[in-house]
């Protein structure tokens, strides 16, 4: 059986990362699941421990990091973030794609590590539009939200190796466009692969 493929989904904090994932997995169960990050910043109310993140000191982080079990770390708004080997390999044993819901520095790197990953930015229909999807979902303070705003232009500078760009501003067209794109990176083959398989031979 093909291996899973690593999608890698980022975009601007209140794009819709969580929700399009969320409903890509509900919708296509057998196609994706997400991994678990681990994180140095506190669970927000209603998350939960390994659902959302892990949640590990600053010291575990570093052990972690020490023994070598991150694919890819990022330090983001005055916290550490990282993607663990273990959890991308559990997603891949399941037979489906990995997607990682990481930011664009995180999402470089993985490139870098696993040429084959896909990366998908996911824009907003306009910047007013992702202002009001942040504001809606109550989780940051005004603070919060002016600091994540005005990282969004000069983060964008950052998605150079982004090769999908899906806009979402219908949930269900956005949900259907990643569909079609872990569709057909899946169909994507190597040539000197192929020749094994049907003739023997390198
Ligand atoms: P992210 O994971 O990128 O930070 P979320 O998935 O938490 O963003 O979405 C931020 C807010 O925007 C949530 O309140 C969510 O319900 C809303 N939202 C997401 N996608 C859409 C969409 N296509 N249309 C309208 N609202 C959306
Ligand atoms: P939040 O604190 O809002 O959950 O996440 C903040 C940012 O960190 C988001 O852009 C999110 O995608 C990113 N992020 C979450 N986990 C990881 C990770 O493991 N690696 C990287 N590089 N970014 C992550």
């Amino acid at each position: 059986m093909k291996r899973g493929k690593v999608i890698v989904i980022s975009g601007p904090s209140g794009v819709g990362k969580g929700t399009v994932c969320r409903e890509l997995m509900s919708k296509y169960p057998d196609l994706a699941a997400t991994t678990v990050s681990v994180t140095t910043r506190a669970p927000r109310p209603g998350e939960i421990e390994g659902v959302h993140y892990y949640y590990r000191t600053n010291e575990e982080f570093d052990s972690l990091l020490a023994e070598g079990k991150f694919l890819e770390t990022v330090d983001k708004f005055t916290h550490r973030y990282g993607t663990l080997f273990s959890e991308v390999e559990r997603v891949l044993q399941m037979g489906k794609n990995v997607i990682l819901e990481i930011e664009m520095i995180g999402g470089a790197n993985v490139k870098k590590r696993i040429p084959d990953a896909v990366l998908i930015y996911l824009l907003p229909p306009s910047l007013k539009v992702l202002t009001d999807r942040l504001v809606s979902r109550g989780s940051e303070t005004e603070e919060q939200i002016r600091v994540r705003q005005s990282q969004v232009e000069k983060e964008f500078d950052q998605a150079e190796p982004y090769e999908y760009f899906v806009v979402n501003d219908d949930l269900s067209v956005a949900v259907e466009n990643v569909k079609t794109i872990i569709d057909a990176e899946g169909l994507k083959d190597d040539f000197r692969n192929v020749k094994k398989i049907y003739f023997g031979r390198d």
